[in-house]
């Protein structure tokens, strides 16, 4: 590997045989040094989940890019846990960017916090490096082409202006061919919630279990939203970052009376 090159973490959390993380590889082609770092199983909505009471394996997966081979680890653990063994023990060189994806599914509103596919760039903006998500909006099959072209163009961009420190993109990708997309727009996410329901049903053995399913309420009416961007055939690129403090809430909550 050339050290004058970018060198390209790509993870995802449909697992290393995902369509969506080979056209990631695709698209980064030819911009750098990649190094693949998936999980071997699917690892969907597991947010960002680590494993610290069982060992972590790296499997080294012979994966195919359009130049050739690739170096690949299939990672028994999760997102995050791919990113911070990657980081750690497998790369050669830090990384000039992380990318996560694409996705089989949106990743818009509160999926956010849930997703696989987020939290593997949310670890690398942790550990300091630029990082991007890349989701694809349609649930199973469909044409990873349109997505790739658009992930590398925003990777480009990227790997050309860097981000700030503790952000990270949130990309979802409409599912349209590339005619059809009108472009990107800078989104905040939207409001939204799942309403779920149980279904319950008995085990062999008499013993109630419960299986979860839920139906996706968007509850946000803004155009500038990740949701809105999507199904006005817009590409939403939105920045997020770990901090999770309530920045608007901190004055408030310092004049409450604490006696
Ligand atoms: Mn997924």
């Amino acid at each position: 590997m050339s050290v004058n090159r970018p060198l390209i973490l790509i993870s995802n959390d449909d697992g290393i045989e995902a369509a969506g993380i080979l056209s990631l590889v695709a698209a980064m082609d030819g911009l750098g040094d990649i190094i693949v770092a998936a999980p071997l199983n699917e690892q969907s909505a597991v947010g960002h989940a680590i494993t610290m009471r069982d060992p972590v394996r790296a499997r080294p997966w012979p994966f195919r890019g359009p130049s050739g081979q690739i170096t690949a680890y299939a990672i028994s653990g999760t997102p995050a846990d791919c990113v911070k063994l990657a980081m750690d023990k497998l790369v050669p060189r830090t990384p000039d960017l992380v990318v996560s994806g694409i996705n089989h599914g949106p990743n818009t509103a509160v999926n956010v916090i849930y997703s696989g596919t987020v939290s593997a760039a949310t670890e690398a903006s942790i550990l300091g490096i630029p990082a991007i998500a890349f989701s694809y909006c349609r649930w199973g099959g469909g044409d990873f082409e349109a997505s790739g072209r658009i992930a590398r163009k925003i990777a480009e961009r990227t790997l050309k202006g860097g981000l700030t420190p503790g952000l990270l993109l949130n990309v979802n990708i409409p599912d349209l061919p590339l005619s059809d997309i009108k472009g990107l727009m800078i989104t905040r996410q939207a409001k939204s919630k799942w309403e779920e329901s149980f279904a319950e049903r008995m085990d062999p053995f008499n013993r109630p279990y419960y299986w979860l399913s839920g139906k996706f309420i968007n509850l946000d009416s803004g155009d500038k939203t990740d949701i809105a961007a999507v199904e006005a055939g817009f590409v939403s690129i939105t920045p997020i970052q770990h901090d999770l403090t309530a920045h608007q809430a901190i004055s408030d909550l310092e004049e409450w009376d604490w006696s």
